[in-house]
């Protein structure tokens, strides 16, 4: 029986780098290609997955077997303040019109894709896979998280009553080739890269908003790949999973601006605008239930992740998203 896998969200960051992965690493290994299989990597310009006919039709061109839905509107936090109907209702739609299609198509197995962005405003730290649904979201991307939310709900619904084979996974934040280098919308690792790009080629001062000192988790997108490539082969279990780095594998955004200014080779002035609000200090999750299941899964080191991200960065200038 050939497997039909088909990934929404294809062409973005995330499903980019599977794409790499099942393209690049040893076919028939743990994260290659099997024999079997057919990926399928989705644009929304094959299908507007807002829309349920659309959804249903691409559905029924490639008849899938397995799904790893990725698409989503995403954006950073101005986009997400401003537009917070928009991120909710047409969240709602992406993804109520794919869970939906894999139940009608008895897809075998569907991984969705959450943030840590879904936790509450107020919990204890660090987040686990048990405390999505206590509390409120932050107020600044409330439509975003519940829309995302709703998929767990949604997931345990479609198990309950028709014994869907459906999950989730919760990475952190994600870097990598094919990023969204955009200078007002992007998250801090491809603006950063950007502006350190645009301020050695203009001669101008590298400023980085804040001080430097909150702590992130960062997963590069190709171990996060070889991770949602697991999570479809090997999980069986409604239950998200944090798709993530350990809690001692933070880095400051100032360890990030350092790593950037070196993959960059930038030699000019570089601040900190401590005037520009840092966001809370960290947000630790736990990537403890990941690493009980996957055994002995080894992540790239940052700056080896990073390099290559700068690396593909300055080679695809032209054709990037900026
Ligand atoms: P990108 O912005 O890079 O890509 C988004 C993808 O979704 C694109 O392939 C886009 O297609 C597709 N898409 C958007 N709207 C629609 C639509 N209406 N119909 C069909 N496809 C659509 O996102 P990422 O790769 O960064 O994110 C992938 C997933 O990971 C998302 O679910 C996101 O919420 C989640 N995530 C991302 C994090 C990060 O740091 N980047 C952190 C945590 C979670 P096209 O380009 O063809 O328009």
């Amino acid at each position: 029986m050939s497997t039909v896998i088909l990934v929404t969200g294809g062409t973005g960051l995330v499903g980019k780098a599977i794409e790499y992965v099942i393209e690049n690493e040893p076919a028939g290994s743990r994260f290659g290609k099997r024999p079997n299989e057919k990926w399928i990597f989705a644009s929304s310009s094959e299908a507007d997955l807002r829309d349920p006919a659309q959804t249903r039709k691409l559905y029924e061109k490639y008849q899938p077997t397995h799904v790893i839905h990725l698409a989503a509107l995403v954006g950073g936090l101005f986009k997400n303040m401003k537009y917070k109907l928009t991120f909710l209702r047409e969240n709602i739609l992406i993804n109520d019109n794919v869970l939906h299609a894999s139940y009608e198509h008895k897809t075998q197995k569907l991984v969705s894709c959450l943030s840590t962005c879904v936790f509450p405003d107020k919990v204890e730290y660090p987040l686990t896979e048990l405390n999505i649904h206590n509390g409120p979201p932050h107020e600044s991307n409330f439509g975003y998280a519940h829309a995302k939310r709703m998929v767990d709900v949604q997931n345990h619904a479609y198990k309950e009553e028709f014994g869907c084979n459906f999950t989730s996974a919760i990475p952190t934040n994600v870097f990598g080739p094919h990023d969204n280098y955009d200078l007002e919308d992007s998250h801090v690792i491809p603006g950063l890269i950007h502006k350190c790009y645009l301020a050695k080629k203009n001669k101008t001062p590298f400023v980085v908003s804040g001080t430097g000192k909150p702590l992130r988790q960062f997963i590069y997108s190709r171990d996060l790949a070889k991770l949602f490539i697991w999570q479809l082969r090997e999980y069986d279990d409604v239950e998200p999973v944090i798709l993530s780095v350990g809690e001692d594998e933070e880095v400051s955004i100032k360890e990030v601006a350092d790593a950037i200014v070196k993959a960059v080779g930038f030699q000019g002035s570089y601040t900190f605008d401590t005037s520009r609000a840092d966001g809370q200090y960290r947000k630790p999750a736990s990537n403890k239930k990941l690493l009980s299941l996957t055994g002995d899964f080894k992540f790239t080191p940052f700056e080896e992740a990073l390099n290559e991200s700068v690396k593909w960065f300055l080679e695809n200038y032209n054709n990037a998203r900026i």
